[in-house]
């Protein structure tokens, strides 16, 4: 089918806009591209003559069209674990709660975690997701049923990469005979927990597969202690020199990060996912983001699992980067409402290895990953700057359509081929079991 998205307020977020503009147009999608993005009328009418036997037309008037969000970072499979262990000290959370529990999970159970992270995602305009947790091979075909873009990261420790190493292969393997929309890369959990000669068989293994690497760097201050006193370095001096850091991969964290590591990330083309959110619950620390910026580094946005954070909304993640960013620096007009949003949209793309104008951006000849966005809600009036609003305002309920490569996935806020209450009633039911087995 042929859709053509009519009356729209559009903002296309195009790379050459120092600062996002807005036209009312028409948006048009042949296949899994966009075909038309204009302003001209003349141009719709002949879209419409083109395409008059399986066009589907949906007027936007009052809303708003734009690039899905892309969220960098996130273990959509520790769903089934949100708020179950808060307001306690790191060590209590993983030793008492989070990893027994995750020593029960089944790979069925994981794959229904990140059904609901999905989900959680569609609905809130999220598009493109980076995922880091186990089980990825069998979390292959969950993305692809639900229609989202992922890159799925498969993550090891020194403990488990002889059983994590083969899932990679498997997962490469269902990925390819898939959409195409789902990539794998490979994500030692990071420099602390993974040994350098564990970390050199992940880089090994992404090179000869062809896959990205993603890995949590600098993330708490107990971090960089350990490497320091194991390896005398920075965990970005640690990893640079086992030559892992490259412009395929992605540090999420970088919190504590030096002068000269943030210039090594730039240097290597390092893609930073920072997660605002995250760091504040996990009393973490505020990553340099604005610096990191003015160097010149790929910073994008994402939230983390639903343990530190709780959930999975990118546009509260994308208002407290600015505000938390604004708040540390004393300095207000730093990280602004479109350079947030930038984060979310173009940088993301390029975390998720596409080439620059081919995704996060409305703009012919790119893939159709877009979203409708409502604009008739009294938070987001009046409109003086539609993107401070979208930023600053805007809530994952106020994504109302959701395309994913050509393919509406979420209309009038319901998602296709998803039964809300039997999918919680699941959730439940896999909970209960978890929490009570021995
Ligand atoms: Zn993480």
């Amino acid at each position: 089918m042929t859709l053509l998205f009519t009356n729209a307020t559009i903002l296309p977020m195009r790379d050459s806009d120092a600062v996002p503009r807005t036209f009312t147009g028409w948006v048009g999608i042949e296949g899994n591209r966009l075909t038309l993005v204009s302003d001209s009328r003349e141009d719709a009418d002949a879209f419409r003559a083109a395409h008059r036997a399986d066009l589907r037309e949906i007027d936007c008037r009052g809303k708003l069209v734009m690039p899905g969000l892309i969220n960098t970072h996130c273990h959509a499979g520790m769903t089934l674990q949100r708020s179950y262990a808060d307001d306690i000290t790191l060590m209590e959370w993983l030793n008492d709660y989070i990893w027994p529990f995750e020593s029960r999970q089944t790979p069925d159970e994981v794959a229904l975690g990140m059904t609901l992270g999905i989900v959680e995602m569609l609905l809130g305009g999220v598009t493109s997701f980076v995922d880091m947790y186990y089980f990825e091979d069998r979390c292959v075909e969950v993305a692809e049923r639900l229609g989202i873009r992922a890159v799925l990261g498969c993550n090891y420790f020194d403990s488990n990469i002889e059983e994590v190493f083969p899932q990679v292969e498997r997962a490469v393997g269902r990925a390819s005979t898939g959409s195409g929309r789902v990539r794998i890369a490979v994500a030692p959990h990071s420099p602390y927990t993974v040994s350098p000669e564990n970390l050199m068989r992940g880089k090994a293994l992404a090179e000869r597969l062809d896959l990205g690497l993603m890995t949590h760097i600098a993330e708490t201050r107990d971090e960089i202690r350990i490497v320091r006193e194991r390896f005398g370095r920075t965990p970005v001096e640690h990893l640079d020199a086992l030559g892992l850091l490259g412009p395929r991969t992605i540090g999420a964290h970088c919190v504590h990060v030096t002068d000269s590591d943030i210039a090594t990330l730039v240097a290597r083309g390092v893609t930073v996912s920072h997660n605002p959110q995250s760091n504040m619950k996990i009393s973490s620390g505020v990553a340099p983001i604005q610096k990191m910026l003015q160097a010149g580094a790929c910073v994008t946005v994402a939230t983390d699992g639903t343990c530190s954070n709780n959930d999975l909304d990118l546009w509260e993640e994308l208002r407290t980067a600015s505000f938390l960013q604004k708040s540390a620096t004393g300095d207000p007009t730093v990280l602004p409402a479109w350079e947030a949003l930038r984060m979310a949209t173009a940088n993301g793309a390029r975390a998720m290895g596409y080439a620059e104008g081919e995704l996060g951006v409305l703009r012919e000849g790119a893939l159709a990953d877009l979203i409708v966005v409502d604009l008739q809600k009294p938070h987001l009036q009046p409109i003086h700057d539609v993107v401070s609003n979208l930023v600053y305002c805007g809530k994952a309920s106020d994504v109302e359509t959701v395309v994913v490569d050509g393919r509406i996935v979420v209309e009038n806020r319901r998602i296709a081929g998803i039964d809300l209450p039997e999918l919680y009633a699941r959730v439940a039911g896999a909970v209960r079991r978890i929490t009570t087995a021995d």
